[in-house]
């Protein structure tokens, strides 16, 4: 099983990255927060209370999650039948996707469908506690990270209305598996380098650790 890990906060670079790194590698490209967004829209969908980890809970036993790799090498998931891509950046999502993410049963059943995609195939996942909690074990981890500034530019030439500094606030101080640094991981600062530039990086010291670029 190999998976390499990139976590980080919120528009620090993680899902370009990771995504031309999959396709340098050859690896199938996870982006785990896609999961969380998910969840969160189908509760949105249903009218559920964000604000109650009992009623997240109690919601979840009639949530049918299927998560898989798609012809293109890259994740998807299907949430009670549905297939919400375009709604997964919608301002609603990003106002509570970090509150459904802190409740400890969504991260048990996410986590648990990311690692059963690392069965079938190498991976570059994407999130915030994929070094720290999801694979603990993988000797590849990165934290990318940038200033906030330079990461609200990002967000907002983006063209997204996405409060930042409060996901990175509440994702940061959740009890369950918060965002931090792996002691094990490689910081890397994209805030003045080129995403391309952040690939070779990672592609250099993933050589240093045996696993060579196809
Ligand atoms: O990566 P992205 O910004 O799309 O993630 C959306 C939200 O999903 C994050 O703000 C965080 O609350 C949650 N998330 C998480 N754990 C992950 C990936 C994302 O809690 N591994």
């Amino acid at each position: 099983m190999t998976v390499i890990a990139i976590d980080g906060p919120a528009a620090s670079g993680k899902s370009t990255v990771s995504r031309r790194l999959a396709q340098r590698l050859g690896f199938a490209y996870v982006n785990s927060g896609t999961m969380y967004r998910a969840v969160t829209w189908d509760l949105l969908q249903r009218g559920t209370d964000t604000a109650s980890a009992v009623v997240i809970e109690a919601a979840l036993a009639s949530t049918d999650v299927v998560c898989g790799i798609g012809k293109n090498r890259e994740s998807f998931i299907r949430i009670n039948n549905s297939n919400p891509d375009e709604a997964l950046r919608d301002r609603s999502v990003n106002r509570h996707v970090s509150l459904v993410s802190a409740v400890p049963a969504v991260r048990a059943l996410i986590s648990s469908r990311l690692r059963a995609l690392a069965q079938d195939c190498p991976l570059v996942m994407e999130g915030r506690d994929i070094g720290t909690a999801v694979f603990p074990e993988t000797p590849y981890k990165f934290y990318l990270d940038a200033s906030p500034e330079i990461r609200q530019q990002r967000r907002e030439a983006e063209g997204g209305a996405d409060q930042i500094a409060d996901r990175d606030k509440l994702d940061s101080s959740r009890k369950a598996a918060p965002l931090k640094i792996a002691p094990d991981a490689r910081v890397v600062d994209t805030s003045h380098l080129t995403l391309d530039g952040v690939v070779d990086a990672i592609l250099d010291l993933l050589r240093q650790s045996g696993i060579a670029p196809k």
